[in-house]
């Protein structure tokens, strides 16, 4: 199986709430190519989780278009959706429990995934062993996930959520609450799925040991891209509508309605800010 591609133009994503209607996403502009690995960051309430919620098929946006390798899941039919969950996408929730059943085995719950997605025989699907071995979890698969650490239960939900074999692996806080060398042992079972499937992986998160390993880091910012994070140096991005964001930490120094006068020098852009009239 191969990455997946995602593009996403313009998405806008709103929700109906009680208290009036809520924009998530404001336009987010975002290209991921096949094989690459996305670590998505952002204050809570940025629209990360929707965005997760939308590349994993969960709903469609309201407006803008989420592209899945070929596929604009904006067209699709529910059922084409589900099976396109089924057999492309692998999600893995915060918390590693919630993607597992404690009290089965490792490789009961890799087949019982396996089995969800459509009818399939043993036969038809990668064996559990190869599955686990690929997280690191070789030899473990007749262990029970309640007897597992902390960072074998996360593995363990990572070897769940690619029974599949999906082109695509979302990862909501792969390393949340894990001591460094659990975290680091979660790193390279995401970095060998990626090496050895080519599988394209986008994961929420506050840890910046994830952005490190990932060398690509969007933040999110009030339901847009707001910055992106490359091999260490930090990137402006230019949205579909033309707008760039200025740091978080310029804002305190030029609030909004603040007038720049824009000049483009030698592909330098300079901004000036207009100072305020005197008297
Ligand atoms: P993050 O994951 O970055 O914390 P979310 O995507 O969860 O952000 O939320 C983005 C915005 O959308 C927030 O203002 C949140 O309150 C709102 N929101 C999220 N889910 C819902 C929902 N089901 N109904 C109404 N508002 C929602
Ligand atoms: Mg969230």
């Amino acid at each position: 199986m191969n990455g997946l591609a995602v593009i996403c133009r313009r998405v806008v994503q709103i929700y109906r709430a009680e208290g009036g209607d809520v924009v998530a996403l404001a336009g987010v502009d975002l290209e991921i190519a096949p094989g690459e690995k996305v670590a998505l960051v952002g204050p809570s309430g940025s629209g990360k989780s929707t965005l997760i919620a939308l590349l994993a098929g969960l709903m469609r946006p309201s407006a803008g278009r989420v592209h899945l390798g070929q596929t604009d899941i904006g067209k699709l039919t529910d059922g084409e959706l589900a099976r396109l969950r089924g057999t492309d996408l692998g999600v893995v929730l915060q918390g590693a429990t919630r993607n597992l059943l404690p009290y089965a085995t490792l490789e009961d719950n890799i087949w019982l995934a396996q089995r969800r997605v459509r009818k399939v025989r043993p036969a038809d699907v990668e064996p559990a062993e190869s599955v686990a071995a690929l997280v690191g979890l070789l030899g473990y698969g007749d262990r029970r996930i309640d007897q597992l650490s902390p960072g074998a239960q996360q593995r363990a939900a990572l070897a769940v959520g690619l029974a599949a074999s999906p082109g695509l692996l979302l990862v909501d806080e792969p390393t949340s609450r894990l001591d460094p060398v659990a975290r680091d042992e979660v790193l390279s079972a995401l970095d060998r799925v990626n090496a050895e499937r080519g599988t394209t992986i986008v994961a929420v998160t506050h840890d910046m040991a994830v952005g490190e390993a990932f060398g690509r880091v969007v933040t999110i910012r009030d339901g847009r891209v707001g910055a992106e994070g490359r091999g260490g140096r930090e990137f402006a991005v230019v949205a579909g509508d033309g707008t760039v964001q200025l740091p978080p930490a310029m804002l305190a120094s030029y609030p909004p309605g603040t007038l720049f006068s824009v000049d483009d020098v030698d592909g330098a852009v300079m901004l000036e800010a207009e100072k305020p009239a005197a008297g």
